[in-house]
């Protein structure tokens, strides 16, 4: 694992990297809880996590104004307690999740969760999430839930060493957004990127990226 000392420089050179406007989830996943005060005494506030328990216990112990983000797959025996720590949920794959997140949001008291839903165009079968038509019919049909705001999109590209097929990938990424906008133009969002690929997207137009191991080493 890279040092703790590393975490600030590797913070520090993401940033000076990402262009304005450009949103960085630090992904902290299986990471260590001094590794995310190492970060946030670096100024970073907002984090990512894949799991729900590990979600609630770095909840607990890092400082009020972390904003998180919830970046993995979700079951729903787990949505209760993922919506206790407020986090946008990146990870919004099915109408079924999106109705019971938005239940859990009205039950927990007057909160909006906000969350992006997630876009299925990687090669890869295990990757999670819509199609981009049904992605669209979702926001249709769940658009006005009071406990939701719908922000956007988010999605992976293949993991592959083709850049041609990255591109590709976050190109039909964007296109989703793009045609999510045309009705539900606050929906601004888009979420793509992640250590390895970031800067394909970026170019693709992504306003947030999720990049774990290059701030934080291996996992
Ligand atoms: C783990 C993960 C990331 C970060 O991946 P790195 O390659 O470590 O930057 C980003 N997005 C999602 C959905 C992830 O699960």
């Amino acid at each position: 694992m890279t040092p703790n000392s590393a975490i600030k420089e590797n913070l520090e050179r993401v940033l000076a990297e990402l262009p304005a406007g450009v949103d960085l989830v630090a992904v902290s996943k299986f990471q260590p809880l001094e590794a995310l005060q190492e970060a946030y005494a670096a100024g970073q506030r907002r984090f990512g996590e894949s799991r729900a328990d590990e979600l609630v216990a770095k909840a607990s112990a890092m400082p009020a104004d972390v904003q998180w983000h919830f970046i993995g797959h979700l079951q729903t025996n787990k949505v209760r307690k993922v919506v206790s720590c407020r986090p946008m949920i990146e990870s919004i794959d099915s109408e079924r999740l999106l109705r019971l997140v938005n239940d859990e949001a009205l039950r927990a008291g007057v909160m909006t969760i906000n969350v992006l839903l997630q876009v299925h165009v990687a090669a890869e079968e295990t990757k999670t999430g819509f199609l981009p038509h049904e992605l669209l019919e979702c926001a249709r049909t769940c658009g006005t839930l009071p406990g939701i705001c719908i922000c956007g999109v988010m999605g992976m590209a293949t993991n592959t060493e083709s850049a041609d097929r990255i591109r590709a990938d976050f190109q039909a990424i964007a296109a989703v957004s793009a045609q999510l906008q045309l009705f539900m133009p606050q929906a601004t969002t888009l979420s793509m990127g992640m250590s390895g690929d970031w800067p394909l997207a970026v170019q693709q137009g992504a306003n947030m990226v999720r990049i774990g191991t290059a701030i934080f080493g291996s996992r």
